[in-house]
């Protein structure tokens, strides 16, 4: 069975039930042979891009697709996608497929599923298997950025693309199954629930006031107890309604609705910061185990400039329970403002620099 996107008709989120996710990899059952180190490239699928040494042949980042994925890449690119999307039956244009579809209603079918057509790629981020963004040179760091910024381009600028998802699984409470160094991305046909609360929030805030709600709350941050770390492009500070210990948000000082805006300067500032990040999140008890996860505009040609891209940086040191499934909401045991003093302590010196802190 092909990967399906299925909608829950009480809830409206959807599911994506891909049969294939189940025989992933594991590094410890498999017997450590790790895809992803240097000199087993055939077995991954073909490489999609990469990143090399200036006068090697060696890979430094690399990218291919996700041998196991959540959503069907299909080869040939947007217009071999465009065929498959004509050939599903019973069905008519791809807009009308995933995007107008209409709102539960009592003639309308309760039971709504779609192919999960998409991209599902893995950026596999350093040819050292036990390197970490806190061990990784930062100017490595800064060229994963570049691949991440390259492929989010590259599937936002896809007409059936309606988001792109990147995101990072570090550790084993994170969802990783395997411990090289990499993130994944995925591109959607639709755009995630979670991030339509946030748009619609964001809208309503910019139209009542005339501001964004994103670069109130920096300015708003900035200085205060939450405040984790601040160069001149970024600020990093534990959200006011942290729904776990240490949850961290970046976010760009200067307003810019999605990653792609995102200048060559202010991405060696972001690498710089988010090693620091992942310095100080190491100290902490379980700390190597988080979510990274970017919220950026969809790139489904609406208009979005009320919104405001960031980082959320999620630690994975509990398990959500029931009250969390039942109430959707988290119980956080340590309060931002304590997380945020805790992991200020564990930046070094040097990393504790103001806004007016000269880019590398
Ligand atoms: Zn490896
Ligand atoms: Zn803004
Ligand atoms: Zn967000």
């Amino acid at each position: 069975m092909e990967a399906e996107l299925r909608r829950d008709p009480f809830s409206g989120t959807w599911v994506s039930v891909a049969a294939g996710r189940a025989r992933r990899p594991v590094e410890a059952r498999d017997g450590g042979e790790c895809p992803f180190c240097p000199g087993n490239e055939d077995m991954t699928p073909p490489e999609l891009a990469s990143w090399r040494e200036e006068r090697g042949r060696h890979w430094l980042v690399r990218v291919v697709d996700n041998l196991f994925p959540a959503l069907v890449p299909r080869a040939g690119g947007p217009s071999a996608r465009e065929e498959l999307y004509d050939a599903m039956p019973a069905v008519g244009a791809h807009e009308q497929l995933y995007h107008a579809m209409p709102a539960l209603g009592p003639h309308e079918e309760l039971y709504h599923a779609v192919p999960a057509v998409g991209a599902h790629e893995v950026i596999v981020e350093h040819p050292d298997h036990h390197v970490t963004w806190a061990s990784m040179e930062e100017q490595h760091l800064s060229l994963v950025l570049k691949a991440w910024q390259a492929r989010y381009r590259y599937h936002a600028g896809d007409p059936l693309v309606r988001y792109v998802q990147l995101f990072r699984n570090s550790g084993p409470a994170s969802g990783a199954s395997l411990s090289h160094p990499h993130s994944q991305l995925v591109a959607l046909p639709l755009i995630p629930l979670s991030l339509e609360a946030e748009l619609s929030r964001a809208a309503r805030y910019s139209s009542a006031t005339g501001n964004c709600a994103y670069c109130k709350v920096v300015a708003r941050e900035e200085g205060g107890p939450r405040l984790v770390l601040a160069n001149g492009d970024f600020v990093a500070f534990c959200p006011f309604a942290s729904r776990v210990p240490y949850e961290t948000w970046v976010v760009p000082r200067r307003h810019q609705p999605e990653f792609g805006c995102l200048t060559p300067p202010e991405l060696a500032s972001l690498a710089g910061m988010l090693r620091a990040l992942a310095a100080s999140h190491f100290e902490i008890p379980g700390g190597t185990s988080f979510n990274l996860i970017l919220h950026t505009a969809p790139c489904d040609g609406g208009s979005y400039a009320h919104y405001h891209w960031h980082l959320e940086w999620i630690p994975r040191t509990g398990t959500a329970g029931g009250f969390e499934w039942g109430t959707g909401w988290f119980i956080n045991t340590v309060p931002p403002e304590a997380a945020a003093r805790r992991l200020r302590s564990h930046l070094g010196a040097s990393e504790l620099a103001g806004p007016d802190r000269e880019h590398s």
